[in-house]
């Protein structure tokens, strides 16, 4: 177990700058989240903790030690590829003893290690079958059982579900959670899938083209994003872009079309803003504190435990989100509704060039 620090980190690929300065701390046993776009630098981040690829300026450190140009097996960091890489021709055992027995243990210690790892991945009593009689679940649990049986520091995983249908996905990231909360093992974990990220992390770092743009616990990260590209980035939310038209203290009126909401928190100088409302924050009823808007009913969705109402405000598209039918039941297409938002649920950020 271990604790990373990254310091502006810098790494370029020709022209390409992947990491602009890059700054994280991941803390002692937590599982720790690069979450972002293709492209954002999530796996070069990745590969330069675990020691397969090096920055062009910068530090990275385990704990106290300074370990920027260490390789893998120096720095005690494992890493989980997409694909698994097993060794086709090997049965589980062998894949699983592999890396013990180029460390030379003895063969009795070797053997306790390994039937260790594969009863903590669940797949004792499948030590002689090869990777390809295994389901792909299976073979995610050896690629796992192999990297844990070498004890590392830190374990790294690459979107380890991608190739995964989406029963098993949701199987494997309690899995992956189960064990890592088992062994209490520092885990840095890769995904583009901000619902994954969201149910398996303690803290997720948002990324967008090279740079971190946030940093927080899911609930910080969904319910608090400092940013335009994280809050939109962050599953199905309305961004309204509008503007500042009034400044009393820390609050502001903005427009929007030809709507105007009164009394929002915000605290920045830039005047062109977006304004950014969970879906299931709008309410269909009267409600204290709220800003209301009216407008057309564009769409009424069925999803079975909620339902979405798309409404339009002016050329604006919002959608509402209900487990309730109550209210929409006298809705109908085209017709007139007000949406009901609370101001503390209004967040206003300025706008982003994204
Ligand atoms: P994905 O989710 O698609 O894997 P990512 O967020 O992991 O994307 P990276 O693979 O880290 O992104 O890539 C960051 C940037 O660096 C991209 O623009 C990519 O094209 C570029 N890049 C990465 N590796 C190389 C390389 N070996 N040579 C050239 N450019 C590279």
């Amino acid at each position: 177990m271990v604790s990373v620090r990254l310091k502006d980190v810098v790494k370029t690929f020709g022209e390409t700058v992947a990491l602009k300065g890059i700054s994280l701390e991941i803390q002692h046993g937590e599982l720790f989240t690069l979450l972002g776009p293709s492209g954002c630098g999530k796996s070069t981040t990745l590969r330069i903790i675990a020691g397969l690829d090096f920055p062009d300026s910068g530090v990275v450190s385990f704990d106290e030690d300074d370990v920027t140009y260490l390789s893998s097996s120096e720095r005690g960091a494992v890493l989980v590829f997409q694909n698994y890489a097993l060794w086709p021709h090997m049965s589980v055992y062998d894949n699983v003893a592999y890396g013990l027995k180029i460390k030379k243990l003895p063969k009795e210690e070797i053997d306790k290690k390994v039937k260790w790892a594969l009863e903590l991945v669940r797949l004792t009593g499948l030590e002689d079958r090869y990777p390809t009689q295994l389901s792909g679940g299976q073979q995610q649990r050896v690629a796992i059982a192999r990297a844990l049986v070498v004890e590392p520091r830190i374990l790294l995983l690459d979107e380890p579900l991608s190739n995964l249908d989406a029963k098993l996905r949701l199987e494997m990231r309690s899995e992956i959670r189960r064990i890592q909360r088992e062994l209490g093992i520092t885990v840095l974990y890769v995904t583009h899938d901000q619902e994954e990220a969201m149910a398996i992390s303690d803290r997720i770092a948002v990324m967008n083209v090279g740079t971190v743009e946030q940093v927080g616990t899911p609930k910080d990260i969904y319910e608090s994003p400092r940013t335009e590209f994280v809050a939109s980035f962050m599953g199905k939310t309305n961004v309204i872009p509008a503007k500042v038209v009034e400044r009393k203290g820390d609050r502001v009126s903005v427009e929007f079309e030809s709507y105007r909401l009164d009394g929002l928190t915000y605290t920045e100088d830039k005047d062109d803003v977006v304004v950014v409302i969970r879906p299931e924050r709008i309410q269909l009823h009267p409600i204290e504190n709220a800003v209301s808007i009216s407008g057309k009913v564009d769409l009424i969705e069925y999803y079975g435990f909620f339902i979405e109402v798309v409404g339009m405000f002016g050329d604006t598209r919002i959608i509402a989100r209900t487990i309730s039918d109550r209210h929409v039941r006298e809705l109908k297409p085209q017709g007139e509704v007000t949406f009901y938002i609370d101001r503390d649920d209004i967040l206003v950020l300025p706008k982003q060039n994204l």
